[in-house]
């Protein structure tokens, strides 16, 4: 179990902005924390992508269940990661003190069922109290199999999902990360006359498979994707990170860990950027290019840029005409927020207010940059306080996680679901184009003018039977 030294430290965040103010460090947790999702879901959302590793949630099923499978990520092969696995702790368990036992045979039982290149542990909150060492149980595994077993101790009540991803990517710098060289560049690569370059991502969970609209405009930046953390990710990719040449850290800075350390231990520069909107798309393409420092990249990175940019200009005016000046309530939980707006800016949308419950100092610096400092940024995600929202700033349309659909649907607001669970990819140039087609799909739909029309037994001739008082109908019966 973690020591609340080893959570402070993770807490205190050197590469965060906001500690190099006089009160550092993140907020500390606090009773209901968890209640957003816990450390455990945070890291389990963080490293769950990684498509061909066991991954094993060491707890009672109700752990497992609450984050297993959930997310809309996509794999382009291996389909492991889909397969729940769990300890299954019940209260029997614990009395006769077996947990530790429990998780070996798990061990044994995901290596010899599905033989995976790694076993990820993720700790829970009831092992962790009961007191079983991991990191033990972990290391006699790898022992004893030959296969790399690899503890995550992320237990729901060490704090927020912000901190569970933390304690993820740390996990992957301590166990994983530097342990094997990236494989040679494939016969032929050389030939395209350009020099190829080594790159990561750092929290890119290809939603979707959005990704896979930016990976062909890197191809042909002659950029070499080592690892995504996560989205579509390998182990054997996971362990070459060490490698590459830049790191480029996606829309939050949640995983900011993993790019400081890489930094300090690897001297691997890294920047932020997101691929959500024309504008942020050709700037992240252009930092990979500026960090990397190749004239002939950049000269051709901009090359590339004009012709993307002017292709899916063309493509999205039709669009952008039905959705100029339409009002958005945008409520993300805050992670990627400032992407989003940008993106919707691009299309001329207005967005009245924004989520930022889990938005880091930096988000909202960056959200108070394009919507000015009057901002409204909203805290209370509750679906009554969210109604008034609509209500009073006339927004046309909620964007939001899947959790808050039902909010808008029962209230007739169009509604547009943009977190992990989603089915349509948003990211690239290429992506805007879905965006633009799903906002105008949602919002122009009929059934809207069907559900506020008055219904259909309160117009017309029964609505002036039912509109008279009982006691006239009484009397006309009489
Ligand atoms: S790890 Fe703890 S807080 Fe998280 S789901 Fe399990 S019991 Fe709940």
């Amino acid at each position: 179990m973690k020591s609340s030294k080893d959570i402070a430290e993770l807490l205190d965040e050197p590469a965060c902005e906001h500690n190099k103010k006089e009160k550092s460090g993140c907020a500390k947790p606090k009773p209901g924390t968890a209640a957003g999702g816990c450390a455990f879901d945070g890291a389990q959302i963080a490293l769950l992508p990684i498509a061909d590793v066991a991954h094993i949630v060491h707890g009672p099923i109700a752990c497992a269940g609450s984050s297993w499978d959930n997310r809309g990520t996509r794999s382009s092969g291996s389909e492991l990661y889909r397969t729940g696995m769990t300890t299954d702790l019940t209260e029997q368990d614990v009395i006769m003190g077996r947990s530790e036992k429990r998780l070996f045979h798990s061990i044994k039982q995901a290596i010899d069922s599905f033989n995976p290149p790694a076993v990820f542990i993720y700790n829970t909150c009831v092992p962790a109290l009961v007191g079983d060492d991991i990191n033990a149980i972990c290391k006699s595994a790898q022992e004893r199999w030959n296969v790399p077993v690899v503890p995550i101790d992320c237990a729901g009540f060490y704090g927020t999902k912000n901190l569970g991803n933390r304690i993820a990517g740390d996990a992957m710098v301590n166990h994983v990360i530097g342990t094997r060289d990236p494989d040679p560049l494939p016969p032929g690569s050389e030939l395209r006359g350009i020099k190829i370059h080594d790159v990561n991502l750092v929290g890119e969970y290809n939603i979707a498979g959005e990704f896979w609209h930016v990976l062909p405009l890197l191809d042909e930046m002659g950029l070499r994707v080592l690892c995504t953390l996560s989205g579509d990710a390998r182990f054997r990719e996971v362990q070459t990170m060490h490698k590459a040449e830049v790191n480029m850290m996606v829309c939050s800075k949640a995983m900011v860990n993993v790019a400081r350390r890489l930094q300090k231990q690897y001297g691997t520069p890294w920047f932020e950027g997101s691929f959500y909107g024309i504008t942020d798309t050709s700037q992240a393409l252009r930092d990979f290019a500026r960090v990397i420092d190749d004239p002939d990249l950049i000269a051709r990175t901009e090359a590339i840029i004009e012709r993307e940019e002017n292709r899916i200009r063309t493509e999205l005016a039709p669009w952008k005409e039905r959705l100029k000046g339409k009002r958005v309530l945008l409520f993300t939980g805050g992670v990627k927020s400032w992407s989003v707006i940008s993106a919707l800016q691009d299309l001329g949308m207005v967005v009245v207010a924004t989520g930022t419950k889990k938005s880091t100092e930096e988000d909202k610096a960056r959200i108070r940059e394009l919507m000015g400092e009057d901002t409204l940024m909203i805290e209370d995600g509750s679906p009554k306080a969210l109604l008034q929202i609509v209500r009073d700033y006339k927004a046309d349309i909620l964007i939001a996680g899947g959790r808050n659909m039902y909010t808008a649907l029962k209230a007739r607001i169009p509604f547009l679901d943009i977190n992990q669970e989603r089915e349509f990819g948003y990211e690239g140039y290429q992506g805007m184009l879905e965006l633009v087609r799903q906002l105008a799909l949602t919002m122009e739909s009929p059934v809207w003018q069907a559900v506020r029309a008055p219904a259909p037994w309160r117009s017309g001739v029964t609505k002036t039977a039912l509109a008279e008082p009982v006691s006239d109908l009484q009397s006309q019966a009489a």
